[in-house]
């Protein structure tokens, strides 16, 4: 577990400024959800949190420490995407064991830790199908499985349900909110949906064209948003 700092942080590519100077403090165990429309940066932002991205300007730091030029493979997050990119011929056993087999993780204790998550998951009698025969909600529990067999200090999602149907997507926002809330890994969870980031998050941050409009409770911006952006998109009456 780790706080999250952003201070000031810019995006370009080439000459195109896509992210403005955003800042945002995430605690320690955290359930942060970014929202914003699409286009608005927060893929951008969270690939940067992960190391995938170089930071053009400002600070980020996990743990306190500043990881600007820190390798992904560095910062021990995982992070879960909405194409799930499951190895199609791995079982999902192995699928979810596969980053540690590569980090030379001992084989037994990649079997304990694949039981542990898969059992965690519903996934456990599961383990020796291939992703092509589960449903869209088990390949979304294996992706997540992959990301806590690693035991991260910070989660990443990037719109992990956007492929789900409706109903199957509201069952796996409350799995994911109690599969965090028991691990109590900080979370940064990017979604355009308005109601998943009501529903999910301990804090939401409010993102327009690369800036930061509001940050806070769901309570506090349905109740007091800063200005009609926010009004609008969180659905209060203004
Ligand atoms: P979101 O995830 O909120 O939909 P993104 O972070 O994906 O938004 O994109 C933010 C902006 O940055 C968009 O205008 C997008 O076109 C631009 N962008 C994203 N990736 C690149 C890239 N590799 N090169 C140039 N522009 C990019
Ligand atoms: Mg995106």
């Amino acid at each position: 577990m780790a706080s999250i700092g952003l201070d000031n942080i810019v995006k370009a590519y080439g000459s195109l400024e896509v992210i403005h100077g955003v800042s945002v403090d995430i605690d320690d165990g955290d359930f942060v959800v970014l929202v914003g429309p699409s286009g608005c940066g927060k893929s951008t932002l969270l690939r940067m949190i992960a190391g995938l991205e170089d930071i053009t300007a400002g600070t980020l730091s996990i743990g306190g420490t500043v990881v600007n030029n820190l390798p992904p493979k560095k910062r021990n997050i995982a992070m879960v995407f909405q194409n799930y990119a499951l190895y199609p011929h791995m079982t999902v056993g192995q699928n979810m064991g596969f980053s540690l087999k590569l980090g030379g993780v001992p084989k037994a204790e990649i079997g304990h830790k694949v039981e542990a998550a898969a059992k965690a998951l519903g996934l456990a009698e599961l383990l020796d199908r291939f992703p092509g025969q589960l449903s869209g909600g088990q390949r979304q529990r294996v992706a997540m499985g992959r990301a806590i067999v690693r035991d991260p200090q910070v989660f990443l999602f990037d719109e992990p349900l956007s492929n789900l149907d409706a109903k199957l997507r509201v069952v796996m926002r409350a799995e994911i909110k109690s599969l965090q809330a028991s691990l109590g890994t900080t979370t940064v969870y990017v979604t355009h949906d308005q109601v998943e980031a009501m529903t999910m998050a301990d804090k939401i941050v409010v993102m327009n064209a690369g800036r930061v409009e509001q940050i806070g409770s769901p309570l506090k911006l349905f109740n007091e948003p800063d200005n009609m952006f926010v009004a609008s998109f969180i659905g209060s009456p203004m």
